[in-house]
Protein backbone atom coordinates (compact mmCIF):
# COMPACT_ATOMS: atom_id res chain seq x y z
CA UNK A 1 0.00 0.00 0.00
CA UNK A 2 1.26 3.34 -0.86
CA UNK A 3 -0.69 6.71 0.12
CA UNK A 4 -1.05 7.33 3.59
CA UNK A 5 -4.43 6.24 4.84
CA UNK A 6 -6.71 9.32 5.93
CA UNK A 7 -8.59 9.04 9.23
CA UNK A 8 -11.79 9.02 7.40
CA UNK A 9 -10.38 5.69 5.66
CA UNK A 10 -9.14 4.49 8.79
CA UNK A 11 -12.34 4.98 10.90
CA UNK A 12 -14.44 3.35 7.72
CA UNK A 13 -11.72 0.53 6.90
CA UNK A 14 -11.36 -0.82 10.47
CA UNK A 15 -14.10 0.94 12.36
CA UNK A 16 -17.32 0.87 11.12
CA UNK A 17 -19.88 -2.20 10.84
CA UNK A 18 -23.02 -2.13 10.73
CA UNK A 19 -25.60 -1.23 13.53
CA UNK A 20 -28.86 -2.56 13.40
CA UNK A 21 -29.19 -2.19 17.26
CA UNK A 22 -28.65 1.36 17.11
CA UNK A 23 -30.33 4.35 15.53
CA UNK A 24 -27.58 5.90 13.90
CA UNK A 25 -23.73 4.09 14.68
CA UNK A 26 -20.38 5.70 13.09
CA UNK A 27 -20.63 8.63 10.96
CA UNK A 28 -22.51 11.69 11.92
CA UNK A 29 -21.66 13.39 14.80
CA UNK A 30 -23.38 11.76 17.53
CA UNK A 31 -24.91 8.25 17.54
CA UNK A 32 -28.25 7.78 18.53
CA UNK A 33 -29.79 5.08 20.58
CA UNK A 34 -32.91 4.27 21.72
CA UNK A 35 -33.51 2.38 25.38
CA UNK A 36 -36.29 0.01 25.70
CA UNK A 37 -39.45 1.29 27.85
CA UNK A 38 -38.37 0.38 31.29
CA UNK A 39 -34.79 -0.40 31.36
CA UNK A 40 -32.12 1.74 32.71
CA UNK A 41 -28.79 2.29 30.85
CA UNK A 42 -25.16 1.14 32.17
CA UNK A 43 -22.66 3.57 30.99
CA UNK A 44 -18.75 2.59 31.71
CA UNK A 45 -15.77 3.78 30.54
CA UNK A 46 -11.91 2.33 30.81
CA UNK A 47 -8.95 3.24 29.57
CA UNK A 48 -5.35 1.90 29.15
CA UNK A 49 -2.16 3.46 28.81
CA UNK A 50 0.52 2.02 27.53
CA UNK A 51 3.07 1.01 29.56
CA UNK A 52 0.50 1.23 32.86
CA UNK A 53 -1.68 -1.17 31.14
CA UNK A 54 -0.02 -3.23 28.49
CA UNK A 55 3.85 -3.42 27.05
CA UNK A 56 4.20 -1.14 23.99
CA UNK A 57 4.84 -3.98 21.64
CA UNK A 58 1.63 -5.90 22.72
CA UNK A 59 -0.05 -8.20 19.95
CA UNK A 60 -2.57 -5.67 18.57
CA UNK A 61 -5.22 -8.53 18.45
CA UNK A 62 -5.19 -9.34 21.82
CA UNK A 63 -4.84 -5.50 23.25
CA UNK A 64 -8.57 -5.27 20.84
CA UNK A 65 -9.79 -8.29 22.86
CA UNK A 66 -8.95 -6.88 26.20
CA UNK A 67 -9.70 -2.96 25.31
CA UNK A 68 -13.09 -4.39 25.36
CA UNK A 69 -13.06 -6.97 27.50
CA UNK A 70 -11.97 -5.18 30.66
CA UNK A 71 -15.50 -2.87 29.82
CA UNK A 72 -17.32 -5.65 29.41
CA UNK A 73 -16.09 -7.01 33.00
CA UNK A 74 -17.35 -3.80 34.25
CA UNK A 75 -21.17 -4.24 32.51
CA UNK A 76 -21.15 -8.08 33.75
CA UNK A 77 -20.28 -6.59 37.64
CA UNK A 78 -23.37 -4.71 37.23
CA UNK A 79 -25.55 -7.43 35.74
CA UNK A 80 -26.70 -5.36 32.85
CA UNK A 81 -27.14 -6.99 28.89
CA UNK A 82 -24.01 -5.04 26.90
CA UNK A 83 -25.16 -3.12 23.86
CA UNK A 84 -22.96 -0.13 22.62
CA UNK A 85 -19.75 0.88 22.79
CA UNK A 86 -17.75 3.99 21.75
CA UNK A 87 -14.01 4.16 21.41
CA UNK A 88 -11.46 6.51 21.36
CA UNK A 89 -8.07 5.64 20.24
CA UNK A 90 -4.79 7.70 20.11
CA UNK A 91 -2.18 6.02 17.78
CA UNK A 92 1.29 6.91 17.30
CA UNK A 93 0.63 6.33 13.53
CA UNK A 94 -1.31 4.93 11.03
CA UNK A 95 -0.66 1.22 10.66
CA UNK A 96 -2.52 -1.01 8.80
CA UNK A 97 -1.41 -4.42 9.96
CA UNK A 98 -1.98 -3.09 13.78
CA UNK A 99 -5.12 -1.98 13.25
CA UNK A 100 -6.34 -4.56 11.22
CA UNK A 101 -5.53 -6.98 13.75
CA UNK A 102 -7.00 -4.47 16.52
CA UNK A 103 -9.81 -4.42 15.51
CA UNK A 104 -10.53 -7.75 14.15
CA UNK A 105 -9.54 -8.26 18.31
CA UNK A 106 -11.76 -6.19 19.25
CA UNK A 107 -14.52 -7.18 17.06
CA UNK A 108 -14.71 -11.05 17.47
CA UNK A 109 -15.43 -10.22 21.02
CA UNK A 110 -17.93 -7.61 20.38
CA UNK A 111 -19.77 -9.75 18.23
CA UNK A 112 -19.69 -12.60 20.65
CA UNK A 113 -21.39 -10.42 23.24
CA UNK A 114 -23.47 -7.99 20.70
CA UNK A 115 -22.10 -5.01 21.12
CA UNK A 116 -22.51 -2.35 18.48
CA UNK A 117 -19.33 -0.23 17.63
CA UNK A 118 -21.86 3.54 17.46
CA UNK A 119 -18.23 5.82 17.76
CA UNK A 120 -15.53 6.94 18.81
CA UNK A 121 -12.59 9.44 18.04
CA UNK A 122 -9.20 8.79 16.25
CA UNK A 123 -5.81 10.79 17.10
CA UNK A 124 -2.46 10.56 16.54
CA UNK A 125 -0.81 10.35 19.78
CA UNK A 126 1.00 8.07 22.44
CA UNK A 127 -1.04 4.95 22.06
CA UNK A 128 -4.00 4.91 24.09
CA UNK A 129 -6.98 2.86 23.83
CA UNK A 130 -10.49 3.93 25.85
CA UNK A 131 -13.98 2.46 25.63
CA UNK A 132 -16.85 3.74 26.64
CA UNK A 133 -19.57 0.87 27.23
CA UNK A 134 -23.37 0.86 27.44
CA UNK A 135 -25.34 -1.80 28.49
CA UNK A 136 -29.14 -2.24 29.46
CA UNK A 137 -30.78 -3.54 32.55
CA UNK A 138 -34.64 -3.21 33.63
CA UNK A 139 -35.30 -0.53 36.16
CA UNK A 140 -33.75 -1.31 39.62
CA UNK A 141 -32.30 -4.65 39.36
CA UNK A 142 -28.53 -3.77 38.28
CA UNK A 143 -25.75 -5.26 40.68
CA UNK A 144 -24.58 -2.55 42.66
CA UNK A 145 -21.47 -2.19 45.35
CA UNK A 146 -23.80 -0.92 48.01
CA UNK A 147 -26.29 -3.86 48.85
CA UNK A 148 -24.06 -5.90 50.74
CA UNK A 149 -26.07 -7.14 54.11
CA UNK A 150 -24.45 -8.48 57.09
CA UNK A 151 -24.88 -12.66 56.89
CA UNK A 152 -24.44 -12.78 53.37
CA UNK A 153 -21.91 -15.01 51.77
CA UNK A 154 -19.52 -13.81 49.82
CA UNK A 155 -18.40 -15.54 46.36
CA UNK A 156 -16.09 -15.50 43.80
CA UNK A 157 -15.71 -16.75 40.18
CA UNK A 158 -13.30 -18.76 39.07
CA UNK A 159 -9.73 -18.36 39.65
CA UNK A 160 -7.63 -15.31 41.19
CA UNK A 161 -4.14 -14.06 40.64
CA UNK A 162 -3.18 -16.06 37.35
CA UNK A 163 -2.88 -12.81 35.46
CA UNK A 164 -0.59 -11.52 38.33
CA UNK A 165 1.41 -14.81 38.32
CA UNK A 166 2.15 -14.12 34.68
CA UNK A 167 3.11 -10.94 35.39
CA UNK A 168 5.45 -11.96 38.07
CA UNK A 169 6.64 -14.54 35.18
CA UNK A 170 7.16 -12.09 32.59
CA UNK A 171 9.19 -9.64 35.14
CA UNK A 172 11.58 -12.49 36.16
CA UNK A 173 10.63 -12.61 39.16
CA UNK A 174 9.06 -16.11 39.26
CA UNK A 175 9.49 -19.06 36.43
CA UNK A 176 6.41 -21.30 35.82
CA UNK A 177 6.48 -24.20 33.99
CA UNK A 178 5.70 -24.04 30.22
CA UNK A 179 1.61 -24.97 30.03
CA UNK A 180 1.19 -22.97 33.63
CA UNK A 181 2.66 -19.59 32.08
CA UNK A 182 0.76 -20.30 29.07
CA UNK A 183 -2.56 -20.47 31.01
CA UNK A 184 -1.30 -17.73 32.97
CA UNK A 185 -0.25 -15.76 29.83
CA UNK A 186 -4.18 -16.49 28.50
CA UNK A 187 -5.65 -15.30 31.92
CA UNK A 188 -3.61 -11.74 31.73
CA UNK A 189 -3.68 -11.23 28.09
CA UNK A 190 -7.41 -12.44 26.85
CA UNK A 191 -9.27 -12.13 29.92
CA UNK A 192 -12.91 -13.36 29.66
CA UNK A 193 -15.78 -11.18 30.82
CA UNK A 194 -18.03 -12.69 32.85
CA UNK A 195 -21.12 -11.38 31.53
CA UNK A 196 -23.41 -14.48 31.54
CA UNK A 197 -22.77 -14.43 35.27
CA UNK A 198 -23.19 -10.90 35.89
CA UNK A 199 -26.90 -11.36 33.84
CA UNK A 200 -27.90 -14.65 36.06
CA UNK A 201 -27.24 -12.86 39.44
CA UNK A 202 -29.84 -10.14 38.85
CA UNK A 203 -32.02 -10.68 42.00
CA UNK A 204 -29.95 -12.81 43.66
CA UNK A 205 -26.98 -11.25 44.54
CA UNK A 206 -27.06 -8.19 46.79
CA UNK A 207 -24.22 -6.42 45.66
CA UNK A 208 -21.06 -7.32 42.63
CA UNK A 209 -18.32 -5.92 41.64
CA UNK A 210 -15.23 -6.79 38.65
CA UNK A 211 -11.95 -7.86 40.58
CA UNK A 212 -9.80 -5.70 38.23
CA UNK A 213 -7.56 -4.17 40.93
CA UNK A 214 -7.01 -7.28 43.48
CA UNK A 215 -9.76 -9.47 45.48
CA UNK A 216 -8.98 -7.02 48.44
CA UNK A 217 -8.67 -3.85 46.90
CA UNK A 218 -12.05 -4.38 45.15
CA UNK A 219 -14.43 -6.35 48.05
CA UNK A 220 -12.96 -3.23 49.94
CA UNK A 221 -15.34 -1.43 47.52
CA UNK A 222 -18.54 -3.08 47.99
CA UNK A 223 -17.43 -2.86 52.21
CA UNK A 224 -17.26 0.76 52.10
CA UNK A 225 -20.43 1.29 49.82
CA UNK A 226 -22.30 -1.54 52.35
CA UNK A 227 -20.78 0.01 55.36
CA UNK A 228 -20.30 -3.43 56.36
CA UNK A 229 -17.03 -5.75 56.78
CA UNK A 230 -15.81 -9.46 55.44
CA UNK A 231 -14.43 -12.12 56.91
CA UNK A 232 -12.51 -14.49 53.86
CA UNK A 233 -11.49 -17.62 54.50
CA UNK A 234 -7.80 -17.51 52.81
CA UNK A 235 -7.84 -21.62 52.07
CA UNK A 236 -11.33 -21.29 50.23
CA UNK A 237 -9.29 -18.49 47.38
CA UNK A 238 -9.89 -20.29 44.29
CA UNK A 239 -6.62 -21.46 43.19
CA UNK A 240 -5.99 -22.54 39.44
CA UNK A 241 -3.32 -25.55 38.76
CA UNK A 242 -0.45 -23.06 37.68
CA UNK A 243 -0.84 -21.32 41.20
CA UNK A 244 -1.54 -24.71 43.45
CA UNK A 245 1.98 -26.04 41.28
CA UNK A 246 3.44 -22.54 43.26
CA UNK A 247 2.95 -23.90 46.98
CA UNK A 248 2.16 -27.54 47.75
CA UNK A 249 1.46 -26.86 51.27
CA UNK A 250 -1.22 -24.69 51.99
CA UNK A 251 0.75 -22.16 54.57
CA UNK A 252 1.75 -19.31 52.55
CA UNK A 253 5.26 -18.31 54.44
CA UNK A 254 7.88 -16.68 53.07
CA UNK A 255 8.93 -16.97 49.43
CA UNK A 256 6.58 -18.57 46.94
CA UNK A 257 3.92 -18.82 49.45
CA UNK A 258 4.61 -14.89 50.04
CA UNK A 259 4.05 -14.36 46.01
CA UNK A 260 0.89 -16.80 45.77
CA UNK A 261 -0.28 -15.32 48.27
CA UNK A 262 -0.32 -11.50 47.27
CA UNK A 263 -1.35 -12.96 43.75
CA UNK A 264 -4.27 -14.40 44.88
CA UNK A 265 -5.43 -11.56 47.10
CA UNK A 266 -4.43 -8.36 45.96
CA UNK A 267 -3.10 -9.68 42.27
CA UNK A 268 -4.32 -7.62 39.66
CA UNK A 269 -6.09 -8.28 36.15
CA UNK A 270 -8.49 -10.86 36.72
CA UNK A 271 -11.96 -9.49 35.71
CA UNK A 272 -13.92 -11.99 37.75
CA UNK A 273 -16.87 -11.33 39.38
CA UNK A 274 -17.27 -11.07 43.51
CA UNK A 275 -20.58 -10.63 45.16
CA UNK A 276 -22.50 -11.36 47.90
CA UNK A 277 -25.86 -13.01 48.40
CA UNK A 278 -27.25 -14.41 51.43
CA UNK A 279 -27.28 -17.42 52.23
CA UNK A 280 -30.48 -18.67 51.78
CA UNK A 281 -29.37 -18.46 47.68
CA UNK A 282 -26.46 -20.66 48.00
CA UNK A 283 -28.41 -23.92 45.72
CA UNK A 284 -29.18 -21.24 43.09
CA UNK A 285 -25.80 -20.04 42.60
CA UNK A 286 -24.64 -23.74 42.42
CA UNK A 287 -27.25 -23.86 39.47
CA UNK A 288 -25.97 -21.13 38.00
CA UNK A 289 -22.23 -21.92 38.42
CA UNK A 290 -23.55 -25.64 36.22
CA UNK A 291 -25.32 -23.66 33.83
CA UNK A 292 -22.72 -21.34 33.40
CA UNK A 293 -19.76 -23.91 33.32
CA UNK A 294 -17.89 -21.06 35.22
CA UNK A 295 -16.83 -22.26 38.87
CA UNK A 296 -18.06 -20.16 42.04
CA UNK A 297 -16.58 -20.33 45.42
CA UNK A 298 -17.75 -19.37 48.47
CA UNK A 299 -14.94 -17.31 49.99
CA UNK A 300 -16.36 -15.39 53.21
CA UNK A 301 -19.11 -13.65 54.79
CA UNK A 302 -20.36 -10.52 55.21
CA UNK A 303 -20.17 -9.21 58.81
CA UNK A 304 -21.15 -5.37 61.01
CA UNK A 305 -18.45 -3.04 61.34
CA UNK A 306 -15.76 -2.44 58.62
CA UNK A 307 -12.43 -3.99 56.73
CA UNK A 308 -11.97 -7.11 55.41
CA UNK A 309 -10.14 -9.47 57.85
CA UNK A 310 -8.45 -12.47 56.25
CA UNK A 311 -7.99 -15.69 58.33
CA UNK A 312 -5.65 -19.13 57.74
CA UNK A 313 -7.22 -22.39 57.74
CA UNK A 314 -5.75 -22.32 61.45
CA UNK A 315 -7.98 -19.60 62.41
CA UNK A 316 -4.92 -17.17 62.85
CA UNK A 317 -5.34 -13.51 61.47
CA UNK A 318 -3.55 -12.92 58.24
CA UNK A 319 -1.78 -9.98 57.99
CA UNK A 320 -2.19 -8.41 54.87
CA UNK A 321 0.58 -5.33 53.35
CA UNK A 322 -0.55 -5.18 49.74
CA UNK A 323 -4.13 -5.22 49.02
CA UNK A 324 -4.06 -4.09 45.30
CA UNK A 325 -3.18 -1.62 42.50
CA UNK A 326 -3.57 2.05 43.28
CA UNK A 327 -2.34 4.14 39.98
CA UNK A 328 -1.56 7.08 42.67
CA UNK A 329 -0.11 4.92 45.80
P1 LIG B 1 -16.13 14.86 14.85
O1 LIG B 1 -15.07 15.65 14.16
O2 LIG B 1 -17.53 15.31 14.58
O3 LIG B 1 -15.83 14.63 16.31
P2 LIG B 1 -14.83 12.54 14.00
O4 LIG B 1 -14.18 12.98 12.74
O5 LIG B 1 -14.04 12.50 15.24
O6 LIG B 1 -16.12 13.43 14.18
O7 LIG B 1 -15.50 11.12 13.77
C1 LIG B 1 -16.29 10.84 12.64
C2 LIG B 1 -17.21 9.70 12.98
O8 LIG B 1 -16.44 8.54 13.19
C3 LIG B 1 -18.03 9.90 14.23
O9 LIG B 1 -19.30 9.31 14.04
C4 LIG B 1 -17.25 9.18 15.28
O10 LIG B 1 -18.09 8.71 16.31
C5 LIG B 1 -16.66 8.01 14.50
N1 LIG B 1 -15.36 7.54 14.99
C6 LIG B 1 -14.20 8.22 15.11
N2 LIG B 1 -13.21 7.42 15.55
C7 LIG B 1 -13.75 6.19 15.73
C8 LIG B 1 -13.26 4.94 16.18
N3 LIG B 1 -11.99 4.76 16.55
N4 LIG B 1 -14.12 3.92 16.24
C9 LIG B 1 -15.41 4.08 15.88
N5 LIG B 1 -15.93 5.22 15.45
C10 LIG B 1 -15.12 6.27 15.37
MG1 LIG C 1 -14.16 13.57 17.05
Amino acid sequence: MSKPMSEFDLIQRYFTRPTPGAVLGVGDDAALLRIPDGMELAVSTDMLVSGTHFFPDAAPYLLGHKTLAVNLSDLAAMGAQPRWATLALSLPQADEAWLRNFSAGFFALAEQHGVELIGGDTTRGPLNLCVTIMGVAPQGAALRRDGAKAGDDIWVSGTLGDAALALAHLQGRIVLAAEELAACAQRLHQPEPRVALGLALRGMAHSAIDVSDGLLADLEHILECSKVGAEVQFEALPRSPAMRSLSPSPSPAGGRGELMQRCLLAGGDDYELCFTAPAARRKEIEDISRQTGLPLARIGVIVAGSGCMVRAADGSVIKIEDSGYDHFR
